[in-house]
């Protein structure tokens, strides 16, 4: 069996496995992140362990953003302007590649994740978005079997959105908007907002309803402008089961009718789901990145 590795690179873990996509991880750690140098002596660490399981074919990265993902840029690979100390500027390809040679790919925690919803359905979806609503919001979109490149790649999180009245004047916490979507509804909003973090707002709180509007709103926005199969909600936030049938009769009351099915919540329980990947969806992702960098780019780090 020919393996993989994958490498999930968040602000607060990474989750380093080797596997693959199909079979799932065979060995798997989680490392808190922290400087670079650090951070990244205990991932090669982790892939010299598991040599015991076989070489790996090539590496996928599922990453934090901003991140490059034009190979034809200077920035291919590295991390863009973050608020995390330490890791602006760090370049995620070669830092992998000075302990382990292989094909490499990266991409978005997101695009990866919506690659492997994909996937996980047998792959006959023309449009996917994954949305994550955790301590920030992502959103990653897959057309036609790609992941969505261009101008960098989507930053749906931070789109504009009606604000809710319940909000009042609250300034919102996007350090480069305020009250964007991110702003208004990713977990550190709703700590400053509420008084509590999400985790701890019990499932008959009025805040749910408030957070349903407004992630019906980034649903209204994404079934308008790319017309998805499947919108995958996940994310720590999405841990409140109440939460996604409360989007999904939402988004239906905002769409008023006019997307096809819109009005039908048979279609819309199709269309507005939860993962269906077994492991979490970006580090399935990342094996995929891996396989396709080993399938089609052996020797060089390849765009997906
Ligand atoms: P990250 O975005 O850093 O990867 P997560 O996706 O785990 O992190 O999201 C963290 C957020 O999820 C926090 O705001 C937390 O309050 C919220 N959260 C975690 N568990 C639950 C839960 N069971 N119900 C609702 N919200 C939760
Ligand atoms: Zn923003």
């Amino acid at each position: 069996m020919t393996i993989h590795g994958a490498i999930e690179a968040g602000g607060t873990k990474f989750v380093c496995a080797v596997g693959a996509a199909e079979t799932g991880s065979l060995r798997t750690a989680t490392i808190a992140t922290r400087d670079p140098d650090s951070t990244f002596a205990e991932v090669a660490a982790f892939f010299e362990d598991a040599a015991d399981l076989g070489p790996v074919s090539g590496i996928g990265i599922a990453s934090f953003g901003p991140v490059g993902v034009d190979p034809a840029s200077p920035d291919y690979g590295r991390i863009l302007a973050t608020p995390k100390p330490g890791w602006e500027g760090t370049d995620l390809l070669a830092r992998v590649r000075a302990f382990r040679d292989v094909p490499l790919a990266i991409d978005t925690d997101v695009n990866a994740a919506a690659l492997a919803e994909v996937a996980a359905v047998g792959g006959d979806l023309r449009q996917l978005a994954y949305v994550t609503v955790g301590t920030g919001i992502g959103v990653g979109l897959v057309s036609e079997g790609r992941a969505v490149h261009g101008i960098g790649h989507p930053e749906a999180g931070h789109i504009l959105v009606r604000r809710h009245p319940a909000h009042g004047d609250f300034a919102g916490t996007c350090p480069f908007h305020g009250d964007c979507l991110e702003g208004l509804a990713a977990g550190p909003a709703v700590s400053a907002a509420w008084g509590s973090p999400a985790s701890e707002l019990p499932a008959d709180h009025p805040f749910w309803a408030v957070e349903a509007d407004y992630l019906a709103q980034l649903c209204m926005t994404l079934f308008l402008t790319m017309a998805p199969e499947r919108i995958v909600m996940g994310g720590g936030v999405m841990k409140q089961e109440r939460l996604l049938p409360l989007i999904r009769a939402r988004t239906a009351e905002l769409l008023g009718g006019y997307v096809q099915g819109a009005r039908d919540m048979a279609a819309m329980e199709q269309r507005i789901v939860g993962p269906a990947c077994r492991e979490p969806s970006g580090l399935v992702g990342a094996f995929l990145l891996a396989e396709r960098a080993a399938r089609h780019h052996a020797g060089t780090a390849s765009r997906i």
